[in-house]
């Protein structure tokens, strides 16, 4: 299939997720998560329109980096190991996965050697699962507070993963779930942690995830797979 069918359908549903949810379709970005494919296919995503590339893998990240440099917004969607930060901190506008103060400093430090604000999204285990990655929904707001004194942080959302199952209400309510917990921390009003975007939604939950609230969707599979 070509991406920019792939594309076609899913905006098609995005725009009507949107519609039962009674939100704009400007308000929904999609994330071509290119961690599976060539950088060819990666290319062809951005001839299709999409502007926004992620990669969870800081070696993935960095072989397209090089064939399309600045060209799409590059986001870092996986797991990050703190010794990994150096290698991509000055390819990245957005890390969605900073779930512990050890990599907070680490992205500080690289960040502020660079002069530059790195966009993180405060990664959240809201479903609880121990095989999943993430902070406790509990530990958030606390945590956030602490990053005051990282000031090349700037704290644009929450990310979230739901449980790969096929009950759609446990896939809504984790989703809620993350919605509840970024409106908390909205409404702290911190000028470095606006808080304002929700990345949730991968191929097979992003209409949920834009009728509860996504800005950001994953898209691997769906897309470019
Ligand atoms: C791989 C990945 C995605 C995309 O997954 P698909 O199911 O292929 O859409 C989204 N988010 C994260 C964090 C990923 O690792």
């Amino acid at each position: 299939m070509k991406v920019s069918e792939n594309l076609a359908r899913i905006n098609e549903k995005i725009e009507k997720a949107c519609q039962r949810a009674g939100r704009s379709r400007g308000d929904v970005e999609i994330i071509a998560v290119t961690k599976y494919v060539t950088t060819e296919r990666a290319k062809e995503a951005l001839e299709a329109g999409i502007q926004h590339l992620g990669e969870n893998r800081d070696d993935g990240l960095l072989a397209k980096y090089e064939a399309l440099g600045n060209r799409p917004v590059w986001h870092f969607i996986g797991t990050l190991q703190t010794r990994k930060v150096k290698n991509i901190i000055d390819k990245v506008s957005y890390i969605h996965s900073l779930d512990r103060l050890s990599l907070a400093e680490e992205i500080e430090k690289r960040a502020a050697k660079l002069d530059k604000e790195i966009n993180c999204f405060i990664q959240v285990n809201v479903s609880g699962e121990e095989s999943k990655h993430g902070m406790a929904p509990g530990q958030v707001a606390d945590f956030v507070r602490k990053l005051k004194e990282f000031p090349h942080i700037r704290v644009v959302g929450l990310m979230t993963m739901a449980p790969l199952t096929e009950d759609q209400d446990v896939i809504r309510r984790t989703f809620r779930g993350l919605k509840q917990l970024q409106q908390d921390i909205e409404s702290l009003h911190l000028d470095y942690a606006p808080c304002r975007e929700l990345s949730m939604g991968m191929s097979n939950d992003f209409e949920i995830a834009v009728e509860e609230g996504a800005t950001f969707v994953r898209i691997g599979t769906a897309l470019v797979g």
